[in-house]
């Protein structure tokens, strides 16, 4: 009979006696990951060692989470095997090996006698005459490279083989790790190899439940998987589950943050009074499409809570936004509160005030503050703001200024909210009254595809502006190239300035600088009205010019006072000049499909049959896609395709996390599965604080921090 006092109801594996505490303690725990076996240091010397520094590498753990970039099949062949022009790999012995003179005093040539069981060789390395003293008679090596005449095989690449039981499998599936100088790729592959026993530590983030729901390998599996495959298909399910893992971490990272910031903060509740909104959409000159009345509706819902809305409202150029933001604007002066529109260039604040002038009507007053702002205007501004005097604002960065205060902000407006960085947007939220956050509108032109507002935005809430407002046509779009095809466009203009028309001249895009930029604008200007609108009124734009002189020339232009406005891409967006029927474009080239998308939806806001002339190659895929297409989520799609999710979110200042492995748009079908399973596994344990999902809420931290924010900068 065992003494109850002894036990602790533990007894060793397969034995009857129970154990003491001390004695449970004790006992060898076989098979347990060890995360802290990863976190040791790899104690490498010299160069290797800061090789590794320099990739981010310094603990084991660091060194089995550095993928290898592919895998290359390489079967062995026989020397005799390889016929005259063939690729392939050999493994062989080398016999003897030496330095040749060549003719060419710049080239060296090392060559060696190879041989393999099937017969000899002779291995000629180009320019690399330190191998001749490194690889001596008798080493075991590994080449790859070509056939030549003559019994020569050319080394492109090569690896000695240890020819001991611990060198990393040079043959078969091969993985080619991200060296760098310093350290060869093969070095980091017997690294890696020496820390095959390792990878049973890492620790398995994802639930067993949803592991098995989804059919994944456990983590360390994957991780053997994926740097030493047995062949391409377990290569591929390796990579698939750890795509899996980081768009799923990813999901849960954004949702989690969304959550937070609806339960933790309060935003003012502005319910409709019938006030002001009423009449002020009634008073409007037009009716508000299907999809405004939807959006405006989906507002209202919004702010008559006290959760601060959080709602990206996405709609092409020219789709009637601002009367939206209008509505959301209005409904928090209707309630006495104050709301705030931030533009991120002063020309874009500047149009926008002339819109929402427009818009208003009179009913209200609504003012600029810009940098450009005077100071004894700036001071009155500020008075008015802070002592609720003035209910509507609309500037640039100025708003957010330590000194701007406001009385009792409420909503603001962020337009194209991509071009402003996380601080900003949350300096412009403490300017609420303390312990409240506004609601906040966020407005972009350019369309973003699913997979990627999946991905930057964890499907934040958003509001699509489809159908464009009664009266817009497509813009007919020709690529020309030529002087031939030049001198014919401009005549085309010069026809369409004589029906009383107007035309944008854009130039060239300049990347390294806005005084180049506008140099070019100027050069342009000069010359055009010099030669082809010698009698055409013509008018200048850029950047780089006082503000008072850009207002007097879009002025001027909107006025019909000048026939043809040449300007940088300071035009993008926020002009409104129904009557300009042409948009030309130089070196369209430059410019990103959604730029020039952008571009031609500066015309063809009349009733006037308009026209965009796109100076570039015709057989350029983009320029082929926009002359092609009208619908701007559709350009945004081929944009995708074209570029990948990378490039067009510019992920550093855009927030997006860089993936290791995800790859997008290809991994669509991943991220919706991803994004699914973060919603059901947040369904059940809203803030992860479950058990079973302590290693996943683990894993997010490190991987994203605790900043991630819901919009990304
Ligand atoms: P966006 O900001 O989406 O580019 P805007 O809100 O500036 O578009 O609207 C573009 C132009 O269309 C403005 O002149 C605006 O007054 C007008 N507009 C907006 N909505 C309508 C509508 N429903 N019907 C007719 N015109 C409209
Ligand atoms: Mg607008």
């Amino acid at each position: 009979m065992v003494a109850p006092l002894r036990g602790i109801g533990l007894r060793a594996f397969a034995g009857q006696e129970q154990l003491t505490a001390d004695e449970a303690r004790d006992a060898p725990v076989r098979s347990y990951p060890r995360p802290s076996v990863l976190a040791e240091p790899l104690a490498l010397r010299g160069k290797p060692g800061e090789a590794l520094e320099a990739l981010g590498i310094r603990t084991h753990g660091d060194l089995l989470e550095h993928f290898p970039r592919e895998h290359r099949e390489r079967d062995a062949r026989a020397v005799a095997e390889l016929g005259p022009g063939e690729w392939g790999t050999v493994a062989v012995e080398i016999r003897s090996i030496s330095r040749k003179p060549t003719r060419n005093r710049r080239r060296t040539r090392v060559e060696a006698r190879v041989a393999d069981a099937s017969g000899p060789m002779v291995a000629v390395w180009w320019n690399q005459p330190w191998l001749a003293d490194r690889l001596g008679p008798g080493s075991q090596v590994l080449l790859h490279g070509q056939r030549k005449d003559r019994n020569q095989f050319w080394v492109k690449e090569f690896e000695e083989l240890g020819g001991d039981a611990a060198a990393a499998p040079g043959i078969g599936h091969v993985p080619l790790y991200p060296a760098s100088e310093g350290i060869t790729a093969q070095r980091l592959r017997q690294l890696v190899w020496d820390d095959y026993p390792r990878m049973r530590h890492t620790t398995e983030p994802l639930p067993a439940a949803l592991r098995a729901a989804e059919g994944l390998p456990d983590r360390p599996a994957t991780l053997a998987a994926l740097h030493f495959p047995d062949d391409e298909a377990e290569e591929v399910a390796a990579r698939r589950r750890l795509a899996f893992e980081e768009l799923l971490l990813l999901q849960l990272a954004v949702a989690g943050r969304r959550r937070a910031r609806r339960e933790t903060r309060r935003a003012t509740r502005l319910d409709p009074t019938g006030e002001l909104v009423g009449p002020w959409a009634r008073s409007l000159p037009f009716e508000l499409t299907g999809d405004q009345r939807t959006a405006a509706g989906r507002l209202d819902f919004e702010l008559a809570s006290e959760r601060p809305m959080q709602r990206l409202l996405m709609g092409e150029v020219g789709s009637g936004k601002t009367v939206v933001a209008l509505h959301a604007m209005l409904r928090a002066l209707e309630n006495g509160r104050q709301a705030a529109f931030m533009a991120p260039t002063e020309t874009l604040a500047e149009q926008h005030l002339l819109t929402l002038d427009r818009l208003l009507g009179g009913l209200a007053a609504i003012e600029l503050l810009t940098g450009s702002t005077g100071a004894a205007r700036r001071r009155d501004l500020l008075g008015r703001l802070a002592s609720g005097e003035l209910g509507l604002v609309v500037g640039t960065h100025a708003l957010i200024e330590e000194a701007v205060e406001f009385r009792s902000l409420a909503v603001t407006v962020i337009d194209e909210q991509h071009r402003f960085g996380v601080r900003q947007r949350a300096a412009l939220d403490r300017k609420a009254p303390e312990g409240l956050t506004p609601h906040a509108l966020h407005m972009t032109a350019t369309p973003i595809p699913r997979t990627l507002s999946l991905t930057a935005y964890g499907d934040l809430d958003t509001t699509v502006l489809r159908e464009l407002p009664r009266g817009r046509r497509p813009v007919e779009t020709h690529v020309v190239d030529g002087e031939r095809a030049r001198k014919r466009a401009y005549q085309r203009i010069r026809e369409e300035i004589d029906d009383g028309r107007q035309c944008f001249v854009v130039c060239p895009l300049v990347e390294e600088s806005e005084a180049l930029q506008a140099r070019a604008a100027t050069a342009e200007y000069e010359r055009l009205r010099a030669s082809e609108f010698r009698e055409q009124r013509v008018e200048l734009i850029h950047g780089q010019l006082p503000s008072a002189e850009k207002q007097r020339a879009m002025k001027a232009f909107a006025a019909g006072a000048a026939d043809v406005l040449v300007a940088t891409s300071v035009i993008e967006v926020g002009i409104d000049v129904p009557n300009a029927t042409v948009m030309l474009i130089e070196a369209a080239e430059r410019y990103g499909l959604s730029q020039l998308h952008q571009l031609r939806g500066r015309v063809g806001r009349g009733g006037h049959a308009s026209l965009c002339i796109l100076f570039g190659d015709p057989k350029l895929p983009r320029l082929e896609a926009i002359a092609g297409e009208s619908d701007g989520f559709r350009l945004a799609e081929v944009d995708l395709e074209l570029r990948g999710a990378g490039e067009i979110l510019g992920t550093r200042q855009h927030g997006m996390p860089e993936f290791r492995v995800a790859r997008l748009p290809d991994d669509h079908e991943l991220l919706e599965r991803a994004k699914a399973r973060a919603d059901e596994l947040l369904g059940r344990d809203p803030a992860l604080d479950q058990p079973e999902n302590a290693l996943l809420r683990d894993a997010i931290v490190v991987r994203f921090g605790p900043e991630l924010d819901p919009i990304p900068a």
